[in-house]
């Protein structure tokens, strides 16, 4: 059975110009040895470094590169607590659990505040962002909804409380425009997996002058930002993910604009009560579907059979899915966030894609609803 891959929010295939750029690195020098072997890899590094900077409109010597989002935010976190003394600290109640997690184990040295979001799962432009946090961090773009935080607005008014400004743009890099001097940020995260580089690549942004205690302590591999024998290859792979981000993402927007509205006629006509939240700003490529009736774990399971991966919104914490905390700080009852789908397109997805995607969701639904009668 051919498999249909609509999860691209949760990591994107290798584009094969990346794997291909990766090759000759899997075995090479030690980016810090002195011989010939060392600076073929230190300048296959320092290339890629060139190639992230580009992308996030930052400088290359602002590039960090880590194993991935994850880490980054956690340097970005812990290590600007760490090394600025804060005593409190605010993120969106939507963000990501490796933003969530780091900030909530600071308690209660740093008090932490939850900025709300809206119905539309976005913060307010105008939020107030509480006194007193030295540290703000909120997302650019959400990995559930797909909705596009206003964050250089936030950043311009956490900047005028003398706040620090993190974002985790893991979900935006490779899907929208991303400056991090428009964006008037400190620190920004990015992951190669979403964008179609290799897993355990990432990097995160530090402005110049802003300063960050490392995680671990070792080598002065990346200013001593994170000491640690470079994964060549990785990296490589991640500053070619970045290259072609930077060239294709206007048309992969246009591709998804197309099959969004596609899925979404196709969709109001077979299946006219489900839902599709429509963030007044959002990423082209995410589609969260709340269905009245049905789970989305069924939902889930059944496309799966039917050669359709996707996701629910619902994380699987010691064999109980909880729903997702994303749709419950909308507003959603509990109930209506686990009847949740997520379906997210990625550069390489098709019109057939889409297609089998709904003929197999009639079919699921209508299982599940003649089951329950
Ligand atoms: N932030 C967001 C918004 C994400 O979607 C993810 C991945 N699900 C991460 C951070 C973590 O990224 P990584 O897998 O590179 O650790």
């Amino acid at each position: 059975m051919r498999r249909v891959y609509l999860d691209g929010n949760a990591t994107t295939p290798l584009d094969p110009r990346v794997r291909a750029a990766m090759e000759p690195w899997l075995d090479c020098g030690n980016a810090s040895s002195l011989h010939a072997e060392g600076r073929a890899a230190r300048g296959a590094v320092d290339r890629a470094r060139e190639q992230v900077a580009a992308l996030i409109g930052a400088s290359p010597r602002e590039v960090v590169f880590t194993s991935g989002a994850t880490e980054a935010n956690a340097l970005a976190l812990l290590g600007a607590v760490r090394a600025g003394g804060m005593r409190a600290a605010a993120c969106s109640a939507v963000e990501h659990p490796s933003v969530l997690r780091v900030l909530e184990s600071l308690r209660p040295a740093v008090e932490l505040h939850l900025v709300r979001v809206g119905a539309d799962g976005c913060v307010p432009a105008d939020a107030t962002l509480p006194a007193g946090a030295t540290l703000v961090s909120v997302m650019l773009a959400n990995n559930e909804t797909g909705a596009v935080m206003p964050v250089t607005a936030l950043a311009e008014s956490a900047h005028a409380a003398g706040a620090i400004v993190h974002t985790d743009a893991v979900q935006a890099c490779g899907k929208m425009r991303v400056n991090v001097d428009e964006l008037g940020v400190d620190m920004l995260s990015l992951s190669g997996h979403k964008m179609h580089g290799p897993k355990g690549a990432g990097a995160l942004f530090v402005r110049r002058g802003v300063r960050l205690e490392p995680l671990a302590r070792g080598g002065e591999h990346e200013r001593g930002l994170r000491p640690g024998t470079e994964d060549v290859a990785a990296i490589v792979g991640l500053g070619a993910a970045c290259d072609l981000a930077a060239r294709e993402t206007d048309a992969r927007r246009a591709a998804w604009e197309g099959l969004r509205t596609h899925f979404l006629a196709r969709l109001a006509a077979g299946l006219p009560d489900v839902r599709a939240l429509a963030p007044p700003a959002a990423l082209p490529n995410t589609l969260c579907l709340l269905f009245p009736d049905v789970p989305g774990e069924a939902l889930l399971a059944g496309l799966d059979l039917e050669g359709v991966a996707v996701s629910t919104g619902s994380a699987c914490a010691s064999g109980a899915a909880e729903p997702s905390h994303v749709l419950l700080a909308m507003g959603l009852e509990r109930a209506a966030a686990e009847r949740s789908l997520r379906v997210s397109l990625h550069a390489a997805t098709t019109s057939e894609d889409v297609d089998a995607c709904l003929n197999g969701l009639a079919r699921v639904v209508k299982r599940l609803r003649t089951a329950r009668v």
